[in-house]
């Protein structure tokens, strides 16, 4: 098994070296890691956020785990050669089409959360949200009319094709947990969502074991708050799972322990914390390695199949919590080093 390793930027070198310490006390058969540059660091070194041997090293890899771009020194180059430009340019030549953001709420995290403990103790869902369609993608544009106000404009569209692949991608995801699905939509008002619900359901048909439900966006944004331990897995289009997924994170208490996955077809994945290079506590060692080797985990589930080395290290993630040991992001003061060996203790 061949994954590339891309740092990064910021606390991004310091977090995903606890990651690849976690990936390497599994004894996993032929596991290779292959470091690239990517971010800031990249161009520094090439002159560019995302060299091309950067991406020939993705494409040779089944995986990429990925720490953080970001780099306040660079702001001052054109965009195309930022930092961030890398997240956007592996998504697109990766193909990228899926991203998906676990939210659950370790034992003792309960009062960090923004929810009641009672009702943040149950929430452990799984939002997968398409990422190359929708109204961001679509025509757009900005006139003055002629009475001079200005208009604009941003065309929402999807394609059967491109609802069934992500639907795919849900029903995936669902079968490897509770088996339930929930379809977000605005079918009342929108073309596109009753063309995708009509996909949803025609994809359903070839995973007989998972309950498919739809909900509305407004309802499923209360859903989250109200009573969150009823979603399982949640499948929704670009714009809507922008807002969903950062808000059922909020629900979840802290950024440090927050992964995700973009998945291309097949099973070819990127992982990575959804927190950014956090300059003000880079080169610390405080930064909570956490998301970082929760999103190793999923990266061994979504792209190896291997659904009992991910489960051990989630498990050890949670022991490590559930033990006292927090980072200073959970109010506690363990080190990004101490984090990680208190998962490895327990893998
Ligand atoms: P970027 O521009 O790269 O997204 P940012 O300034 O938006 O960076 P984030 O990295 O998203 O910052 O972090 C926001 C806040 O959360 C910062 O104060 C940061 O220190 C904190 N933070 C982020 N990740 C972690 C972590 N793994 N452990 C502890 N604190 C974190
Ligand atoms: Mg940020």
């Amino acid at each position: 098994m061949r994954i590339a390793v891309f740092a990064g930027d910021g606390i991004g070198p310091e977090v995903t070296s606890e990651a690849v310490r976690v990936l390497q006390a599994l004894d996993l058969p032929g596991l290779e890691l292959v470091e690239g540059d990517v971010g800031g660091a990249a161009y520094r070194k090439h002159g560019h956020p995302l060299p091309a041997e950067t991406l020939d090293i993705a494409r040779s890899a089944e995986a990429v785990l990925f720490g953080a771009v970001g780099d306040f020194d660079l702001d001052h180059l054109e965009r195309h050669l930022r930092p961030e430009q890398a997240v956007l340019g592996l998504r697109k030549e990766l193909g990228l089409f899926a991203n998906l953001r676990p939210a659950r709420v370790f034992k003792g995290l309960e009062d960090l959360t923004s929810l009641r403990p009672e009702v943040a103790q149950t929430i452990d869902l799984l939002i997968v949200r398409e990422l190359n369609g929708d109204v961001y993608f679509g025509e757009k544009g900005m006139r003055t009319l002629e009475d001079g106000r200005r208009q604009g404009w941003d065309m929402m569209s999807y394609a059967e094709d491109e609802v069934r692949r992500i639907a795919h991608a849900g029903f995936k995801a669902a079968m490897t947990r509770g088996k339930k699905l929930c379809s977000v939509d605005k079918a009342n008002v929108l073309e596109t969502s009753q063309l995708w619900r009509d996909v949803m359901i025609e994809v359903a048909a070839e995973y007989p074991e998972v309950e498919l439900s739809h909900m509305y966006v407004d309802n499923a944004a209360m859903q989250l708050v109200k009573n969150p331990g009823a979603f399982d897995v949640v499948v929704t289009g670009n714009l809507f799972g922008d807002i969903l997924s950062d808000q059922a994170s909020m629900c979840v208490g802290s950024i440090g322990l927050l992964a995700s996955a973009s998945l291309a077809e097949g099973t070819f994945g990127l992982y990575e914390p959804i927190h950014g290079s956090a300059p003000d506590i880079a080169g610390k060692g405080i930064a909570n390695p956490m998301a970082t080797i929760l999103s190793a985990a999923m990266m061994l589930r979504h792209s190896f199949g291997m659904e009992a080395e991910a489960v051990r290290i989630e498990d050890a993630v949670a022991a490590t919590l559930a033990a006292g040991i927090k980072g200073g992001d959970l109010g506690g003061s363990a080190g990004t080093k101490e984090i990680g060996d208190a998962v490895l203790a327990r893998l």
